[in-house]
């Protein structure tokens, strides 16, 4: 058998340490562990249920289509490759709340699911439109104790998934399995108690392990994609009842096949433009790229500008239904600019300077080593919000009417030429 690891996407490591000096903007304090993973999606293989869903793709969005090496474990590439589960239509998620004997859930267990539903359905389906109906299921509605210790299993933040994880996901099937049929669900989430392990303020130990063919079988299928969420990501400034379930939202986007935005140094690249780069704090949409990536734009939505010559496009805003949302310049067979229009609506609740979002991806950078980049149209600026555990300097990063981003290397320029009344925007984009 050939030795093949899973995938497992660097833990996350987003630390919030609020500054205690009056007057300040609290700011992200990031604790570094870069844990990659010890494996990749080997090639070929699938889940027994349907894959990403179909993109909207035709041949000419083709040289849109970029791709990344096969080394590359989770990747910004379309399509998405195999082995996650689908992120379009009904999506089951088997949710299941564990405790340890050294870490007795307090509480009823479905008051800990209470903290990430309904908040975190309604954010998917705001996200995509409608087009993914995620239903999370609670087959049991206790605690589920595991047989061994927290400290037993060894969890901690980048822990591998051998052994300790392959270990509590193998109880934790056993200890369901009585009530509950793997076969029906798309993703398993497992909140475990907040009381078990450190405070999220000190260790993020949420982490998801997406795509792995090599998880403990269940019911006939592996356990491929398993979200864990950990501790309360409260930072202490009150709003954790509105916006601590983000948690899972982003950890869901893993299994989806999302890789991680944020870096070593935090969300200084893509700021709070999407839940894969900032989860903390006020609620953010997904870029969209990843909406393409996810399936959950129509072709018509989405314009491949690969030609030479001038084209106008006019954008609506990303966050309503319908119209225009993307276009992409492809550089290479790995890499592409990508252009959106943001405003404060939807999941994009501190969207502070709307207007047009540029930015490259590329899908030959590995999650956690800043697969996207935005470009920033106001440096240095110190951004527009105030709001608490957002980047701010990125805040701002949108180019409004009359502004051009210019790369003369590649040839590439584009203007925003105006705003029409119902907020969409036009932009012109030239190709040498
Ligand atoms: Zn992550």
């Amino acid at each position: 058998m050939q030795p093949h690891g899973q995938v497992q996407p660097p833990s996350r490591r987003i630390r919030p340490r609020r500054l205690t000096a009056a007057g300040t903007v609290a700011v992200l304090t990031l604790a570094l562990s870069t844990s990659a993973g010890t494996g990749r999606l080997a090639p070929g293989t699938s889940t027994a249920g349907p894959g990403p869903a179909a993109l909207s793709r035709t041949s000419a969005h083709g040289p849109c289509m970029i791709s990344g090496g096969s080394e590359i474990q989770m990747s910004e590439g379309v399509p998405t490759s195999s082995g996650y589960a689908r992120s379009t239509g009904t999506v089951r998620a088997l949710t299941l709340m564990i405790d340890f004997s050294d870490a007795p859930g307090e509480g009823k267990a479905l008051d800990r699911y209470a903290e990430f539903f309904p908040k975190t359905e309604e954010w998917f389906r705001t996200s995509s439109y409608g087009r993914l109906d995620y239903r999370p299921e609670t087959p049991i509605r206790d605690w589920l104790r595991m047989p061994k210790s927290f400290a037993e299993y060894g969890i901690e933040r980048g822990a591998p998934f051998e052994p300790g994880y392959r270990k509590l996901v193998q109880d934790l099937v056993a200890a369901a399995d009585p009530k509950v049929d793997f076969r029906s669900y798309d993703l398993v989430n497992v909140l475990v108690t907040p009381n078990a392990g450190p405070s999220a303020l000190d260790t993020v130990l949420s982490v998801t392990f997406a795509g792995n063919q090599e998880a403990p079988v269940a019911d006939g299928v592996p356990v491929a994609n398993a979200s864990f969420v950990y501790s309360r990501q409260d930072d202490g400034s009150g709003s954790y009842d509105e916006t601590g379930y983000r948690v899972l939202p982003h950890e869901n986007g893993h299994v989806f096949g999302l890789p991680d935005l944020y870096t070593q140094e935090g969300g200084g690249a893509v700021g709070h433009w999407d839940i894969m780069s900032e989860d903390w704090g006020a609620n953010n949409d997904l870029l969209g790229w990843h909406k393409w990536k996810l399936g959950w734009l129509d072709r018509t939505q989405v314009h491949c500008a690969s030609a030479p010559g001038t084209t106008e496009y006019t954008l609506t805003p990303l966050a309503r239904k319908g119209g225009d949302k993307l276009v992409v310049l492809p550089l290479s067979g790995t890499s592409g600019y990508a252009v959106e229009l943001r405003t404060r609506e939807g999941n994009d609740e501190t969207v502070c300077r709307p207007g047009v979002l540029i930015y490259k991806v590329d899908a030959d950078v590995d999650t956690g080593m800043g697969p996207v980049r935005v470009y920033d149209s106001e440096r240095d600026s110190g951004g527009c919000t105030r709001s608490p555990n957002v980047h701010a300097e990125l805040s701002d990063a949108t180019f409004t009417e009359g502004e051009t981003f210019k790369d003369p290397r590649k040839g590439v320029t584009i203007k925003v030429t105006g705003k029409d009344g119902t907020g969409d925007v036009g932009i012109r984009v030239t190709r040498k």
